[in-house]
C-alpha cells in the first residue's frame, strides 16, 4: 500500500451495515429514510426511464439540464449569477464532490483543519492526498451535565486561531453538522471566514443537510459572507435534498478557478455521472424552483416532517434514561448513554472504545442500532465521543420504539 493509505480499515458504515444485516435490529444507524421519497420524484425517474434518449453518457461535468437547474437555484440563494458550465459540477454523491475537492487542492504536507465531530471520510480523504489533518473539537460550553442542545457545543476561538499557519491549505466546514446537528451561527462562520481570509485558506463547505434546519435556526452559506465566494467550494447532495440516498448524486459549486481543479479529478476518475438520475433530479429541482416560497416546496416541508420525529426521539430518549442533545439541524441525534451503564453488559464486546461496545451490545441484545460517535473524531479526541451514541430520526418505523420501553434495559 502507498504510505498515505497505511492504517486504512473498513469504515463504521461497512461494519455496521454488515451488523444490521446479520442481526436485523431496528436500524437507526445509517442516515436514510425508511419510507418512500416524495412521489413526484419517483414519478420523474419513471418518466425518464421510459424515454429512450436518456440512457447514454451525458456531459462529463454535469448533465446540462441539471447544472442549469442547480445554477438557477443557488444563484438565487447566494445572490450572485452562477455559470452552470464553469461554476457547477455534478458528482457521484457528495462523497465524490468531497473527494475531488480535497484531492484537487491538497498537496503533500498541506494542513487541513477538520472540526470534530466530523463526517468520517474527511480524515482519510485528506490523508490519501498526502495532507495532514489538524483537528479541533466542538466542546460543550459547560461541563455540568446540562448540555441539551447542539448549540451548546462551540469552538474555542484561541484554539481555532492557533491551528491556522503557513501550511494550512483548507478548512472543512459541515453545517448543519453530522453527527451533532449543530447549525453554525453567523458569528461562528464570520470567525472562520476571517481566519480563512487572513491566512489565504480555502473553505470546503459540506452543506448536504442545508434544508433540514429547525426553527429558529437559519442555514447560512459561508460562500455568501464578504470575501468568501472566491475561496469557498460548497457541496450538496440529492440523496439528502430529495430523500433519495440511493441515487448517489451530489454537486459542488464555487468560482471557476477552484471548480476547474475539481473537474479535473472528476473527469479523470469518474468522467460522467448517471444520465437518468441527473435528468430526474433536474425535473425535481425545476418543480421546487417554481414553488420555493410555498409550504408545499419539499425544501420547506421536509423540516416540518422531521420536527415531530425529532421531538419524539428526544422525549423517548429522555424518558428511557439517555441524555439527548437536541440538534438544530440534520436528522441525527446524539445522546449520552452512560446513565444506563449499570443496565448493560459490555464485557462481551472487545472493541477499544466504549461507544462501539455499547452500540454492538444494543444491536445484538436489544435489537436497536445506533452509530458510535468515536468514528467521527481523530484518534486523540476519540474519548470525547465514547459516552455517546448517534441515532437517526428520518424514520417511521421507530414508532416501534414503544416496544423498547418494556425491556428490562430501561426499567
Ligand atoms: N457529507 C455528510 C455530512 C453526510 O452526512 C453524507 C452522507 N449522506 C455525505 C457527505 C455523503 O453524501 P452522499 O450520500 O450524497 O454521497
Ligand atoms: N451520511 C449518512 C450517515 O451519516 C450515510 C453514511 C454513509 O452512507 N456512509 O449516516
Amino acid at each position: 500500500l502507498p504510505k498515505a493509505y497505511e492504517g486504512s480499515r473498513p469504515s463504521v458504515w461497512v461494519e455496521y451495515i454488515q451488523l444490521a444485516m446479520e442481526y436485523k435490529p431496528l436500524n437507526l444507524g445509517q442516515g436514510f429514510p425508511d419510507y418512500p421519497p416524495p412521489e413526484y420524484i419517483t414519478d420523474a425517474l419513471m418518466q425518464v426511464a421510459s424515454d429512450g434518449n436518456l440512457h447514454q453518457y451525458t456531459r462529463g461535468y454535469g448533465h446540462p439540464r441539471l447544472v442549469q437547474a442547480i445554477a438557477k437555484l443557488y444563484s438565487k440563494l447566494i445572490g450572485r449569477e452562477l455559470n452552470p458550465q464553469t461554476e457547477v459540477l455534478t458528482t457521484l454523491g457528495a462523497y465524490e464532490a468531497l473527494y475531488a475537492a480535497i484531492t484537487g487542492h491538497v498537496d503533500v504536507g498541506d494542513e487541513v483543519i477538520i472540526i470534530e465531530p466530523f463526517f468520517d471520510c474527511y480524515e482519510p480523504m485528506v490523508r490519501y492526498a498526502g495532507g495532514i489533518p489538524r483537528f479541533i473539537a466542538l466542546k460543550p460550553k459547560s461541563t455540568d451535565g446540562t448540555t441539551l442542545s447542539s448549540s451548546d457545543f462551540v469552538l474555542d476561538k484561541t484554539e481555532l486561531e492557533s491551528l491556522f499557519n503557513q501550511k494550512t491549505k483548507a478548512i472543512i466546514l459541515n453545517t448543519p453538522n453530522n453527527p451533532l446537528g449543530k447549525v453554525f451561527t453567523l458569528e461562528e462562520l464570520t470567525l472562520i471566514a476571517n481566519l480563512c481570509k487572513k491566512h489565504n485558506v480555502l473553505c470546503i463547505s459540506d452543506e448536504v443537510y442545508e434544508w433540514m434546519v429547525y426553527e429558529p435556526n437559519k442555514h447560512i452559506r459561508i460562500a455568501t459572507l464578504p470575501g468568501m465566494w472566491d475561496r469557498t467550494i460548497t457541496i450538496g447532495s440529492a440523496g439528502k435534498t430529495f430523500s433519495v440516498t440511493g441515487w448517489k448524486l451530489g454537486w459542488a459549486y464555487g468560482p471557476s478557478n477552484l471548480l476547474f481543479n475539481i473537474q479535473m479529478i472528476h473527469q479523470n476518475s469518474v468522467y460522467t455521472g448517471c444520465t437518468p438520475i441527473q435528468e430526474a433530479t433536474a425535473i425535481a429541482f425545476e418543480k421546487e424552483l417554481g414553488r420555493l416560497e410555498s409550504d408545499e416546496c419539499y425544501f420547506n416541508s421536509i423540516t416540518k416532517e422531521l420536527e415531530p420525529k425529532k421531538k419524539y426521539m428526544a422525549t423517548f430518549l429522555q424518558e428511557t434514561g439517555f441524555k439527548p442533545i437536541v440538534p438544530e439541524g440534520g436528522y441525527f441525534m446524539m445522546a449520552d448513554w452512560t446513565p444506563l451503564e449499570a443496565n448493560v453488559d459490555l464485557s462481551s464486546e472487545s472493541d477499544q472504545y466504549k461507544d462501539y461496545r455499547f452500540t454492538k451490545w444494543m444491536t445484538k441484545n436489544v435489537g436497536l442500532q445506533g452509530i458510535p460517535p468515536t468514528a467521527f473524531y481523530g484518534v486523540e479526541h476519540k474519548p470525547l465521543g465514547e459516552n455517546f451514541v448517534r441515532y437517526c430520526f428520518i424514520k417511521c418505523r421507530y414508532v416501534l420504539w414503544g416496544d423498547f420501553r418494556r425491556t428490562s434495559l430501561f426499567y
